[in-house]
């Protein structure tokens, strides 16, 4: 592994190519084993253009065919009615060549996702957000894992075992602090770590609000940062020895007119401190994007 500052930086881009190769022979024995012009099929659902899922969209076509799964893209206009969005919702759910359904965010303010998500049939709600999924997972047995949260708990196995560590022993005596609470991300993260028997706490925008962040995130073992905000996170915030994990994705400005992305960390200040560090990009992200269409297979083969 590389190192940062004293910290060895997790390559989430050699993660993902292990875990792609896995995919590929997952695939190719599902295909073989049934019919092959039944490729597993993810479905995406696009309202209006804006930036992240049209980014997002486009990494999963390009993802869904260097795998050999099948692909395609319900988009609409940001003005589209939710009674139009929700009646190609229903299409695509009583369509037997879509194994899974994914509902890009953000969605325009006048469709909650939380209304759509309840329309999917949980067999094809591949990224757990159906309250049946949900509830799946809050009782600690999860059908579809959220991909981003698996990911991060991917990583982490991944990077404790080839450090040498049993990532069971470590995480029952691990405190592992989670920042954010969406449903599909920071939620799902805390539900991970304590099925897999952590200490856990949840911190969100008000543990920020009270200036009480540094008080809980100096305490983890291990810190997950999926808030959102662009270098919310520095050396001050955590301890000595910590594994960071930073899922934000962040577009800032500069040089010149560019956009780059950016974490919730400010990666060289916490490198500093941690004994192990997720960079953005080239973490969390191509991970994630992997752990979705092993969430399309599992759908597949279910049915
Ligand atoms: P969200 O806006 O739905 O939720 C953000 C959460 O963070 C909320 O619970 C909020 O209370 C909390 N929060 C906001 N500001 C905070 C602060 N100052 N201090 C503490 N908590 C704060 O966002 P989301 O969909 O969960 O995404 C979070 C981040 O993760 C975004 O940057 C998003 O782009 C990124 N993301 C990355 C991946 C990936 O694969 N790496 C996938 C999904 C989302």
């Amino acid at each position: 592994l590389k190192e940062l500052c004293g910290a060895r930086l997790i390559d989430g881009i050699s993660v993902a190519s292990s875990l792609k190769e896995r995919l590929r022979g997952e695939l190719l024995s599902h295909l073989s084993a049934g019919d092959v012009a039944r490729r597993p099929t993810l479905a995406t659902l696009l309202v209006g253009t804006p930036h992240e899922a049209v980014a997002y969209e486009r990494r999963l076509r390009d993802l869904t065919g260097e795998l050999g799964f099948g692909h395609l893209c319900a988009s609409f206009e940001e003005e589209a009615t939710e009674a139009e969005v929700l009646e190609t919702l229903h299409r695509l759910d009583a369509d037997e060549s879509v194994c899974g359904i994914l509902i890009l965010k953000p969605l325009p303010d006048h469709i909650p996702v939380e209304r759509l998500s309840e329309e999917l049939s949980p067999a094809k709600d591949v990224e757990g957000i159906h309250p049946y999924n949900a509830g799946l997972l809050a009782l600690g047995r999860p059908r579809y894992v959220p991909s981003t949260p698996k990911a991060c708990f991917l990583i982490l196995d991944d990077y404790l075992k080839r450090s040498g560590r049993d990532p069971r022993e470590f995480y029952e005596r691990s405190h592992i602090v989670v920042i954010g609470r969406s449903a599909n991300v920071g939620r799902a993260a805390l539900q991970l770590a304590m099925r897999r028997g952590a200490t856990v706490t949840s911190c969100d925008v008000n543990t920020y609000r009270a200036g009480r962040l540094r008080e809980f995130t100096g305490q983890a073992d291990v810190l997950i940062s999926a808030a959102g905000v662009a270098g919310l996170i520095d050396e001050s915030h955590v301890k000595e020895g910590v594994i960071a994990i930073d899922v934000g994705i962040n577009p800032v400005e500069g040089p010149g007119d560019k956009v780059r992305l950016v974490g919730d960390m400010d990666t060289r200040s916490v490198a500093k401190k941690a004994e192990a560090i997720t960079p953005v990009p080239g973490g969390v992200g191509p991970v994630t994007d992997v752990c979705l269409l092993e969430n399309v297979l599992l759908a597949a083969r279910a049915t």
